[in-house]
């Protein structure tokens, strides 16, 4: 391209279109229009991914890696077609890539196959005040078995990760460090490559909890460098009970395996069994196919919108959301980090957060109200719970202008 002419400004996403795929989205609620700002806990599925499930189960149902019939090859050339394309879009090689029922399931499969058989009492997990429960209470079940514990590192009163706190906890004894790419609470996006680094250079491996990263960032796990790597599908415009744990090969080819049954053996016998090559020996039993499969096709629609222009909408919709819940009397963000993806944390004075979050919903307004199973942050913080209004690509400005009109009722009903 000349130098001189300038390179056209990225496109920005076209709202309704990008609505008028996703069907639920024109669902009334509460006999009106529907707002859904609860995306952290799960987000909408578009009409492929619904298509892509569908027409698994109408036109290549059959079970997989027993393919001696047409309909088994179709099935298994469907769910392995997604292992390769989960692969692609995390950076990884596709026997490093593990199909788990989401990133809880991938986080304790770590704990319980790759860190319990390492564990001696007197080691260290080192987590950050800001995990989810789901990367708190695994490793909790392993260090109690083994003497070993779980250290928490500090976060800040506006909710970033202390780094000279984390650093100071860093010690001989750390056998893992565990810590979420972006909170699923405050929105803080954390310095991940950071954290990557100073672990290696003491020699300690990294789990990253990307449940909330996927569908709002670009990530390649071996750019970050990360030794273990877990996300949802379901959190990425994909379907429930399907993720995956991306895992160095060398990691995989060392742990042994978790759960026993058919397909992660290569012989079974009464004297002793043997174990399938990496990844499929950490995948026991009939796996969700169909569930592959959407997450895949949830990739691909998260790839044909790229991803720079998601992050830009929902960077632009955060801001706007932040000026407009800050001129709200009485209204306190929780979690104001410099570097934050579209998640808006807060209380009011005047009313608990439960009962913000019931007239929100009159009001036809989904948001979260509750300790977000990141109950040790509620602690940090002093406060029960928050209201937390989450953001997807699929929302604008008169989702916010429907939340900040609901929350002027809260006010009306509670002052
Ligand atoms: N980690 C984070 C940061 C989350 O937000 C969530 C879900 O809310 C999880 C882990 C658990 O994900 P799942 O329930 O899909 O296993």
């Amino acid at each position: 391209m000349n130098a001189a002419v300038p390179r056209p400004a990225m496109a920005p996403l076209d709202l309704a279109r990008v609505r008028a795929d996703f069907p639920i989205l024109a669902e009334p609620v509460r006999g009106g229009r529907l707002a859904y700002l609860d995306n952290g806990a799960t987000t909408q599925k578009p009409e492929s991914v619904l298509r892509a499930m569908d027409h698994y189960y109408r036109h290549q149902n059959a079970n997989v890696h027993r393919a001696v019939h047409d309909l088994a090859e179709r099935a298994t050339t469907a769910y392995e077609g997604a292992r390769d394309r989960i692969a692609r879009y995390l950076g990884a090689a596709r026997e490093e890539i593990v199909f788990t029922r989401g990133t809880t399931e991938a986080i304790n499969l770590v704990a319980y196959s790759y860190l319990l058989p390492r564990l001696k009492a007197g080691d260290e997990v080192l987590v950050t005040g800001m995990e989810h429960h789901s990367n708190i209470v695994p490793w909790q079940l392993v260090t109690a078995a083994a003497g070993a514990r779980v250290v928490p590192a500090p976060v800040t009163d506006n909710g970033e990760l202390d780094l000279d706190g984390w650093r100071t906890l860093l010690s001989p004894r750390t056998r893992l460090v565990a810590v979420t790419q972006v909170s699923n609470t405050l929105g803080t996006v954390n310095p991940i490559e950071e954290i990557v680094r100073e672990a290696h250079a003491r020699g300690i491996p990294v789990l990253v909890d990307g449940a909330q990263a996927i569908a709002h960032l670009p990530v390649n796990v071996k750019a970050l460098d990360v030794d273990f790597y877990a996300c949802s599908a379901h959190k990425a415009y994909g379907p429930t009970g399907f993720g995956a744990l991306y895992a160095r090969r060398e990691h995989l080819e060392a742990m042994p395996p978790w759960h026993g049954g058919g397909d992660m053996i290569r012989t079974v016998a009464f004297e002793g069994s043997t174990w399938n090559d990496v990844p499929y020996k950490f995948e026991a039993g009939t796996p969700d196919i169909a569930g592959a499969i959407g997450f895949a096709a949830a990739l691909d629609y998260i790839d044909a919108l790229g991803l720079p222009a998601i992050a830009a909408h929902e960077h632009a919709l955060l801001d706007e959301a932040t000026a407009r819940l800050s001129e709200i009397p009485g209204l306190r963000l929780i979690g104001t980090a410099r570097n934050k993806g579209g998640i808006l944390s807060f209380v009011m004075d005047c009313a608990h957060p439960q009962d913000v979050g019931t007239v929100l919903d009159q009001s036809g307004v989904a948001v979260r109200a509750g300790h977000h199973c990141t109950m040790p942050l509620m602690k940090r913080f002093g406060i029960p719970a928050t209201v937390r209004a989450s953001l997807a690509v699929y929302n604008g400005s008169d989702d916010l202008q429907q939340l900040v009109r609901g929350l002027h009722t809260v006010r009306r009903l509670f002052t």
